[in-house]
């Protein structure tokens, strides 16, 4: 009975997979937050390396991955895809369930997987600073990783309510030489404005974006990275699915439906592109399902709509599924799904009927995480939990219709960062928000006009 599926490193990716060769139609163009034109490399030189604007505008199907970024990605890749046999008994199902684990990274998550990426160019073109804004930690550790192999400073703006439910995520970037500072913070305008506006705000990610933003522009030798959303980074995340691809070639199976859990969008996508790609090409045909909390649904509950990246409005205009730039989400444990936008890439993809998405509550998705635990014995973050209780839902009604169907998830990232969060839903002290529609309407009358 295989229950692991390992890949040598003679089989690792060589290259990532850009979707844009593929797509039916190309998305809407991303708009400058002033004059609101379409942005061209030139407007986003003074933010990100001009190899990672290029790779935005590439239409090449497959992105050679750079040797050195390979080299660190061997520390840990291939990553497992495992057979998910004891959580199929616990289920009673029919279904085959697999899921690819990212937690072996260092930094316990996929995010390494563009991380070292990003900071590896920044390094090539005589970088020295890095900003940057992390929601649950997730992202602020892998950079801080990333840019410690790399030699680079590095400055993390940590949403407020994060740094104060996971002290020990910011042990870890400080262990890797970062600077961590709670967003709003007093070190910028935004910061100072949404502190003078609200001295209790617990942040958002989109808040903290602004701040990491803002500092970024001041100085030359600054630039500023983003764990999510961008297409640049939902491209580094497709060695997931290549890597998931050949392993279930291994298999006798290929996935009926394949899930992840969305925040901005990037480990769902990493996972599905190289699977969509396929489809979109001729090939095999599978169901894409994204997963998001009900307390911050864009997918789901929001409209499709050009909007800013950022709450401030100094990120640039996409249009996506958003819950409008300055809704504030409800501080649920999830904290890496705390976001009021979706990445471009996967709304286009949305809005022409080519994924589907559904929204789980907060006491679901832990209830989700134990019984995984407790058969598979991993202790998923709770943002990949959202995966695993949609990929309960598929094996429950593989159940009910005794239908076989195969499955497959990304497990993104581990949760021993997240044990209060466990702990809060053992002692029954965990609620569901309602979806917040007062909130999300008076956000939406927000939206940049265009
Ligand atoms: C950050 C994070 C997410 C959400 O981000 P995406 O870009 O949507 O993948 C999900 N799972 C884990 C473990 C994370 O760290």
């Amino acid at each position: 009975m295989e229950t692991k599926i390992v890949l040598s490193e003679l089989e690792m990716p060589q290259a990532w997979y850009n979707i844009a060769a593929d797509l039916p139609e190309p998305p809407p163009p991303v708009l400058h937050p002033e004059t609101g034109q379409p942005l061209g490399p030139a407007d986003l030189a003074p933010l990100f390396p001009m190899a990672l604007i290029m790779q935005l505008v590439s239409p090449e199907r497959y992105i050679p991955i750079p040797e050195p970024v390979f080299d660190i990605y061997r520390l840990w890749r291939p990553t497992p895809l495992y057979r998910a046999h004891r959580l199929e008994k616990v289920l009673d199902t029919p279904a085959k369930i697999y899921y690819k684990y990212e937690g072996t990274s260092p930094a316990g998550s996929h995010k390494p997987n563009t991380a070292i990426a990003q900071a590896y160019y920044c390094q090539q073109e005589g970088v020295k600073r890095i900003t940057t804004e992390t929601g649950a930690g997730q992202w602020g550790s892998a950079l801080s990783l990333a840019c410690n192999y790399f030699g680079l400073e590095c400055k993390v703006y940590m949403v407020k309510v994060s740094y104060h439910q996971k002290p020990y995520r910011r042990s870890l970037m400080e262990i890797w030489g970062a600077q961590v500072v709670a967003s709003p913070s007093e070190d910028t305008n935004a910061g100072r404005a949404a502190l003078k506006a609200n001295p209790n705000a617990l942040g958002s990610l989109g808040l903290a974006i602004s701040e990491a933003v803002e500092d970024c522009v001041q100085r030359e030798d600054t630039k500023y990275l983003l764990g999510s959303v961008l297409d640049f980074v939902l491209l580094h995340q497709t060695i997931i699915g290549q890597e998931a691809m050949t392993q279930m070639s291994k298999t006798a199976d290929f996935p009926d439906v394949v899930i992840g859990c969305v925040g901005g969008g990037s480990n769902f996508a990493g996972l599905i592109f190289p699977f969509l790609g396929e489809k979109l090409r001729g090939g095999r045909s599978a169901r894409f399902v994204a997963v998001e909390p009900e307390a911050c649904p864009s997918m789901t509950r929001g409209i499709y709509a050009f909007d800013y990246g950022d709450t401030a409005g100094m990120a640039p205009i996409a249009k996506m599924h958003t819950l409008g730039h300055t809704f504030e989400p409800p501080g649920i444990h999830a904290g890496g799904l705390r976001y009021h936008g979706m990445a471009p890439l996967v709304s286009h993809l949305y809005n022409l009927g080519l994924i589907e998405a559904t929204a789980v509550h907060q006491t679901k998705v832990f209830e989700s995480a134990l019984t995984f635990a407790r058969s598979e014995g991993i202790v998923p973050a709770p943002e990949s939990a959202h995966a695993i209780a949609a990929a309960i839902d598929e094996a429950n009604k593989a159940k009910e219709s005794g239908e076989a169907r195969t499955i497959l998830f990304n497990l993104s990232g581990h949760g021993h960062f997240d044990l209060g969060a466990y702990d809060a839903y053992l002692r029954g002290q965990l609620e569901d928000y309602a979806y917040p529609e007062d909130k999300v309407k008076e956000a939406l009358t927000h939206l940049p006009k265009v």
